[in-house]
């Protein structure tokens, strides 16, 4: 079996097979672009290494062949005592870990080869500092011996010798440090620094596919919902020297912004220095621009490649480049991290600019990462104190509590608390810290640091280098002058400008952008699903609209009776002792509730509004029964007034009465009008004359009405009388006609089985996948999530919350019997879907799988599910 690969046998095609970087460098190198020669180990080897603990067979002669040829190709030895080869063994996995694995420089290197290398550049702090260079990353990656050790040992010769940065120091010292090195490792692991090349080389690639399984990459992958088993490539590649003098250096660089999208050049390089120096955040790098000052040549020979590589991908590129004694090479490209915000720009300027299609640039962006777009930002009218200013590493504004320490951010985060990750930088082992908080702020590192690129990923605002700021984790507090904030202690961040501000500063929901609402609208095109919101007022109706929803799928109108002026009326509805009474407070009711309806069937003026009647127990409108027996006793106790007293324990006898073991599956729903059909009455009725109302004045409302938790076909029989007169009685009383829609939700397994039958008697469905997913899993929602999902999702029992993607295999088998059953009775059956799955990409794409009509879901995810529709449709 070929476990190895040269970079010219490969193209980007093979990205299972060599992992992105490894088909990246193929692909260059096939480009003609000057790419340091190596070969790329396969993920089948680490797969397979990863099952047995040792190389398959065969991979070690592959290995041997393939550096022979870079022997030959590069004129040097790998080992040899003139011209000595040194690679890098760099891990590369299918999809981008930023930072996740590891990757060793100037493997090749030992007492002797070092001399050589000395030797044939004639430079020795250079040979010197590559052989530090690679004692330490062997020593921490291959060795595990703790990085923190070798810094230290660095940093005390640096300060001793007083050299600022690495590149200070003279060979002798690097010599002493080298010494130390060595013995640090013997001191650690019991053994010497090996010398032999190939030994290094086999321990390095064993290091790598070791690397796929280390704990901060697994956290990565479940973050990002990457597979477990894809396995990482290993690339082993000819060095190029960055570190060789002040006409060599290193960087990366974007070929368009990746926080705004807009087309230049973007990114940051340090002179003099070598691989990760850069993102390491050890000395602040220089911005790109300024490479055409310091190495015109080079310079303008990167740009073209750049764009070379923009349109031969078709797509933002994130390139990492060396340059050695003037000459520029490449060492990676792939397609680049960007914010929602620049993913969008990107895609729209690449259509205009005739490199991709529309369906294309629909496809571009992450329905999910759109949220990111509706960034918070802060509320221009607050007053705010800066405090100090950073670079704007990922944009949107957060605030939180400061915490100085990844574990700390995750506890607190944990229990719900906000908080604000602040750091020196921040490191691979931060990860679960960066989720948990609301955003991250350090006080070094550029705009291509961990922090900036991690937060990027993520989508939460990032504010990195801001130097300005002493951090001092031993005390868990930072300073600015003669300021000291402390643990715990409110602070926001703006990501879209770097500040740092005192406190907690309001912040505002967003808008959407021209260019977003020009790729919504070519998403509009091309999606068959329709999208509609759920919303309960007008402002929410206006917003959803406005985000460009097609109508309201769900207007719920309980909270319409938990108002403070509206709470007495409906419970002396509640109290009634007989029809009269409940009559009266119905009358009294119908108003406000005419009121409601008006103002959004108004907002969505010629829109479809369906709305949901009546549908939580009645005991929610009252208070708890033991909060009441208090009040009763308090009562009774101080002596308060006998009719107080009365009253009180009427209400309480009441609530008692309505008590339910399991609310959820109580009196609630369509059962709630089968024994007191009034309410649903008053409810009609207040639909139908805000309609008439409207239509009177001049506008198009479109009322559809809803019947709530059905399980048989009888009951939407005696709903649909129920309302059917009603509308009829107004319709009389006011001589004006309308067309109001009845249908139901769909939410009990039972109606899924029975949609023949109850499509008989609906003119649309919507399934309330909500409830369908508690009562198809028998899982009580609010118990389920916080108690045993997790577990369930960690035990690989169920691959996701059901209650957030939509379960497919379930809940999506009833779903597609309900509607082909409903179709199949009644033909013209418009099907949708509203619960909260209706605003996740996963679950939309099923419904669009499922042929139903539209997804209806929160206003701020109609963005989200109009570009889900599209790319489901592409
Ligand atoms: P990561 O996946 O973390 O970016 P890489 O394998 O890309 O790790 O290596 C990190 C850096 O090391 C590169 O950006 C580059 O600067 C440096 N590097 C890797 N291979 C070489 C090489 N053959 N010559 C010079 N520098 C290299
Ligand atoms: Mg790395
Ligand atoms: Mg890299």
């Amino acid at each position: 079996r070929k476990y190895v690969y040269l970079f010219e046998e490969g193209n980007a095609s093979m990205r299972d097979l060599l992992g992105g970087k490894g088909a990246g460098l193929a692909e260059m190198t096939n480009l003609g672009l000057p790419v340091p020669p190596g070969f790329t180990i396969t993920t089948e080897a680490c797969n397979e290494y990863s099952a047995t603990g040792r190389f398959p067979d065969g991979l070690e002669e592959q290995i041997r062949d393939a550096l022979k040829v870079l022997e030959e190709k590069t004129g040097k030895t790998f080992g040899g005592l003139e011209n000595p080869l040194l690679v890098s063994v760099r891990s590369g996995a299918k999809v981008s870990m930023p930072g996740m694995m590891d990757t060793v420089l100037n493997l090749g290197l030992n007492d002797r080869t070092v001399r050589a290398l000395s030797g044939v550049t004639g430079d020795e702090r250079f040979a010197l500092d590559c052989y530090r260079r690679f004692i330490q990353m062997f020593g921490d990656i291959v060795l595990h011996v703790d990085f923190n050790g070798f810094e230290s040992i660095l940093e005390k010769h640096k300060k001793q010798h007083r050299a600022r940065y690495d590149h200070e120091l003279k060979p002798e010292h690097l010599k002493e440090i080298i010494k130390e090195y060595k013995n640090l490792i013997r001191e650690k692991v019991r053994e010497e620094f090996p010398q032999d090349p190939f030994e290094q080389l086999n321990r390095a690639v064993r290091a790598v596919f070791e690397s796929w399984n280390n704990p901060r990459a697994q956290v990565y992958r479940k973050v990002n919902r990457i597979p477990d088993d894809l396995g990482t490539a290993v690339n082993v590649q000819t060095m190029v020297f960055g570190n060789m003098g002040d006409n060599s250096g290193t960087g990366v660089a974007f070929t368009r912004d990746p926080a705004t999208g807009e087309s230049t050049l973007y990114g940051e390089y340090l002179v003099n220095a070598q691989g990760e120096d850069v993102v390491a955040g050890i000395r602040t790098p220089h911005p790109i621009a300024r490479l055409q000052e310091e190495m015109p040549g080079a310079y303008e020979q990167f740009q073209k490649t750049c764009s070379l590589l923009e349109k031969h991908y078709r797509d933002m590129q994130d390139i990492e480049f060396t340059i050695e004694k003037g000459k520029l090479y490449i060492l990676q490209t792939r397609s680049a991290k960007r914010t929602a915000a620049a993913a969008v720009k990107v895609a729209v300027d690449m259509v205009k600019e005739g490199l991709i299609s529309k369906e294309e640039a629909v496809m571009r962006v992450e329905p999910a990462q759109l949220n990111q777009v509706l960034h918070k930002r802060l509320d221009p009218r607050a007053e705010i104190r800066v405090i100090a200013t950073g670079l704007p590493a990922s944009p949107g504004a957060a605030c939180g509590a400061v915490v100085f320490d990844a574990d700390e951010a995750e506890r607190r985060g944990n229990e719900g608390e906000k908080v604000i990750l602040v750091r020196l930088e921040t490191t691979p082992d931060d990860i679960h810290g960066v989720v948990a908080a609301q955003g991250v702020l350090t006080s070094r590192g550029g705009m291509t640091s961990h922090a900036a690129v991690v937060a990027r990923g993520m989508g939460k605002p990032c504010v990195c280098g801001c130097e300005a700021l002493s951090i001092d984790y031993r005390e868990k507090r930072m300073t600015v002058g003669d300021l000291v904030i402390g643990e715990g202690d409110l602070i926001t961040i703006d990501g879209s400008t770097g500040k740092v501000i005192m406190g907690a500063v309001p912040l505002i929901s967003p808008e959407l952008g021209e260019e977003l609402r020009l790729l919504l609208r070519w998403a509009d095109e091309i999606r068959k699903l329709g999208v509609l919101a759920n919303a309960d007022t007008p402002d929410d109706a206006r917003r959803a609209r406005d985000f460009g929803a097609e109508g309201i799928g769900l207007c719920r109108t309980e909270h319409m009776f938990m108002s403070q002026d509206r709470l007495p009326i409906v419970q002396r509805m509640i109290l009634a002792r007989s029809a009269e009474e409940r009559g009266e407070a119905l009358a009294k009711l119908l108003p406000v509730q005419q009121e409601d309806f008006y103002g959004i069937l108004k907002a969505m003026d010629g829109l479809p509004v369906i709305i949901r009647l009546l549908d939580p127990p009645l005991h929610e409108f009252l208070p708890k029964v033991e909060e009441l027996a208090v009040e009763v006793n308090t009562l009774k106790l101080s002596g308060g007034a006998s009719e107080e007293i009365a009253a009180k324990e009427e209400l309480l006898k009441k609530a008692r009465s309505l008590q339910e073991f399991n609310p959820m599956l109580g009196h609630r729903g369509c059962r709630l009008a089968v024994t007191t059909p009034e309410i649903y009455a008053m409810q009609v009725r207040a639909i139908v004359q805000a309609a008439v109302q409207l239509k009177k004045e001049g506008y198009n409302p479109v009322a559809e009405i809803m019947i709530p938790l059905v399980m048989s076909p009888k009951e939407l029989e005696i709903m649909r009388g129920l309302c059917m007169e009603v509308i009829r009685q107004v319709e009389e009383e006011t001589g004006v006609r309308l067309e109001i829609p009845i249908g139901t939700m769909i939410e009990l397994p039972r109606a899924c089985l029975l949609a023949d039958e109850i499509g008989k008697h609906a003119d649309f469905f919507s399934f309330g996948t909500n409830d369908l997913t508690q009562t198809t899993f028998g899982f009580s929602r609010d118990d389920a999530e916080g108690k045993f999902i997790p577990q369930y999702i960690e035990k690989k029992i169920l691959p996701d919350n059901p209650f957030a993607v939509l379960d497919r295999d379930g809940v999506g088998k009833l779903v597609k019997m309900g509607v082909e059953l409903g179709r199949g009775a009644n033909p013209k059956l418009v099907v949708g879907i509203c619960g909260e799955h209706g605003g996740d990409p996963d679950s939309i794409e099923f419904c669009h799988l499922a042929g139903l009509d539209y997804v209806s879901c929160s206003p701020f995810r109609v963005p989200v599910a109009r570009l889900a529709a599209a790319q489901a449709q592409v």
